[in-house]
């Protein structure tokens, strides 16, 4: 996934990777290659990536974006990836989600499309790979990644020093993929949550960064002083 060269900027601060800034235009591709070449500054040993493999020990999210990139990787349908590589998480009742989404915008005087933001924020749990009885992820083997090529977008994403900004980049990110796996599952229809960018975008690592960008704070924030 060719990233443009200095569609994102990324900075050093106290040893934790931040983002600087992002052309208009930039995607999450562009981030995604952002980080790799962060990865790769010599002597950034404490900024980077020291390969220490412990983030494989870490619940990590199954995307919507990822599941045709493991099927390809592992040469297995979608079922067999689903029943003997992946944990699945609750199904979403599309009822309640609507319920739910009505009754914060009624409770916070709130847009539908701030409801639903803030809906989304809160629910959703992931598809996460199944675990090793070490509790590391089941592909780890030998200490290195058995489906390097189509592991899940989040695997070449994270590192685990990210400044504020990125960190709430990257949460939006994992949020909206989330959402988007029960829509590629076939469990939530598509026109229910079109706002996604992952849903519009036709390849997922072009789905516009600008769209992740959201300030959730002041959302929450009214939610908890409603308690
Ligand atoms: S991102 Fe952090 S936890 Fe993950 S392998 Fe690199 S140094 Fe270790
Ligand atoms: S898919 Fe690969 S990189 Fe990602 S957590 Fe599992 S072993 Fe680690």
């Amino acid at each position: 996934m060719a990233g443009t060269a200095g569609a994102v900027r990324l900075v050093v601060e106290q040893d934790e990777i931040e983002l600087a800034g992002y052309a208009g235009r930039a995607s999450v591709g562009d981030l995604i290659a952002a980080l790799a070449r962060m990865r790769l500054r010599p002597g950034l040993a404490t900024v980077g990536c020291a390969g220490c493999g412990l983030c494989c020990r870490d619940r990590v999210p199954v995307l919507g974006a990822d599941l045709p990139r493991l099927e390809r990787a592992l040469g297995l349908s979608r079922e067999r990836l689903l029943s003997d590589h992946l944990e699945l998480p609750e199904r979403p009742d599309p009822d309640e989600r609507a319920a739910r989404i009505a009754d914060l915008a009624r409770q916070l005087r709130a847009s539908p499309a701030e409801a639903t933001l803030l809906y989304e924020w809160n629910t959703g749990e992931p598809l996460v790979p199944r675990q090793a009885d070490d509790g590391f992820c089941h592909w780890l083997r030998d200490r290195r990644c058995s489906v390097y090529p189509g592991r899940p977008l989040i695997c070449s994403f994270y590192l685990c020093n990210f400044g504020d900004r990125l960190s709430a980049l990257f949460d939006a990110i994992v949020r909206q993929g989330v959402w988007h796996s029960y829509v590629a599952l076939g469990w939530i229809d598509r026109d229910m949550v079109a706002h996604n960018p992952f849903v519009s975008a036709g390849d997922p690592t072009q789905a516009p960064l600008r769209a992740f960008d959201v300030d959730v704070a002041p959302l929450l924030q009214r939610l908890a002083d409603t308690w």
